[in-house]
């Protein structure tokens, strides 16, 4: 069977964790945590970056940060995690979903713009499979309007946009590190604070250390620690961070590894999307990526529905992707309906993400390949024929 992911785990790793283990310290805001973000700030140049359990944790962070509350609006993309729209919905507020765009998945500042009222507050962009949203439009409609940007950049570590990391580039940015994405540590995430606030790096502090000013008071910048805010325990341990920085360490390695296997997938599937069977994912000329994932469009559900079957029989487990929030249970009560985001709905009925990870072989990517042609083309013909 070849897997749809595999976390990298090298001698490395279990050296860094052994060592974590060793200098007993397995709690949060040891050597590690603060070493990985060090490695953070200073790779990507963010103000200031705080580890977290998730990124579904530093999402939550982001919408106290911004004081989000009812009645207010937020804007997001429907073809997303349900963690964005979770932690706008926590703080009571209402997530208002907009359409992608089809060549990147991404968010389209266009309907952002069709769906700002005087209650919308922020926008929360997720860059889809490590290419960067149209930022340039964004951060111009966020200025324009008074709004905040946080940045799901779960998937978007290790990309650059316009000389800036993503992550780097809204109000505050948050990282997943969980074991399906590329730098990984299991579950962890961080949050990146990016404008030069010092108050609002020290409540962000506060909201992850159960709203206790306990980093102040480590510091010594307080006699004694307290309750001085709302919060929640959103600290990871040492022993996840020191595993986080052995990925970190070779960031850039995985990286060039990922692109070797993306690039192959595209050349190799070329003859299909040629004859019209699938259309392959693009980068965008003059994007970066961090090659995250890869997929295909099929021509309909039922036939990527049938793809995914016919892999599955193969020992090949490929997959799709989100369920749209807007049609799923949620989202019908809040009172979307389908044909509410006719782009969302149509791409995400028609995606197939192929195996991506650090660790798959050129026989394997041969093998996959070859099976999609295997499974394509006479399934095709048996139809014309009909
Ligand atoms: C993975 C992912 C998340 C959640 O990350 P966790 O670290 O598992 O909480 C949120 N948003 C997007 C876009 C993701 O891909």
């Amino acid at each position: 069977m070849i897997p749809f992911n595999k976390p990298l785990i090298t001698d490395q790793e279990k050296e860094y964790i052994m060592d974590a283990l060793n200098r007993a310290h397995i709690s949060g805001g040891g050597y590690y945590t603060k070493k990985a973000e060090a490695i953070i700030e200073r790779t990507f140049g963010a103000y200031k970056v705080l580890l977290t359990t998730s990124c579904s944790s530093a999402l939550d962070m982001s919408a106290i940060l911004l004081g989000l509350k009812a009645g207010d609006e937020v804007i997001l993309p429907s073809y997303t995690f349900v963690s964005t729209a979770n932690a706008i919905m926590l703080r009571g507020a209402t997530p208002v979903f907009a359409e992608i765009q089809e060549d990147t998945l991404n968010i389209n500042p266009e309907d952002i713009l069709r769906k700002i009222t005087l209650k919308t507050k922020a926008i929360y962009p997720i860059h889809y499979g490590g290419i960067a949203c149209d930022m340039e439009s964004i951060m111009q409609i966020a200025e324009e309007y008074s709004l905040k940007v946080v940045e799901d950049a779960a998937q978007g570590v290790n990309v650059k946009y316009q000389g800036k990391y993503l992550g780097t580039i809204g109000d505050i940015g948050c990282y997943s590190f969980h074991e399906t994405k590329n730098y990984s540590c299991g579950e962890g995430g961080a949050l990146l604070i990016n404008v030069n606030d010092q108050k609002l790096f020290e409540r962000a502090e506060i909201i992850r250390e159960k709203g206790t000013n306990r980093s102040q008071f480590y510091r010594g910048e307080v006699d004694k620690y307290t309750w001085v805010d709302m919060g929640s325990s959103y600290v990871p341990s040492d022993i996840l961070a020191s595993l986080l920085c052995a990925q970190l360490e070779k960031m850039d390695e995985i990286k060039n590894k990922r692109r070797e296997i993306f690039n192959y997938y595209y050349n190799e599937l070329e003859g299909l999307e040629k004859e019209g069977y699938l259309k392959r994912q693009a980068i965008p000329e003059g994007y970066d990526s961090n090659y995250h994932m890869f997929y295909i469009l099929l021509n309909s559900e039922k036939e990527r529905d049938q793809v995914l079957g016919r892999l599955k029989e193969k020992g090949i487990k490929a997959a799709f992707h989100y369920i749209p929030l807007h049609i799923s249970p949620m989202g019908k009560k809040l009172g979307y309906r389908l044909g509410d985001l006719p782009v969302t709905e149509a791409v995400s009925s028609r995606l197939l993400r192929l195996p991506m990870y650090f660790e798959l072989t050129k026989t394997e990517q041969d093998y996959i390949i070859d099976s999609l042609y295997a499974v394509l083309k006479p399934r095709k013909f048996a139809q014309k024929h009909a």
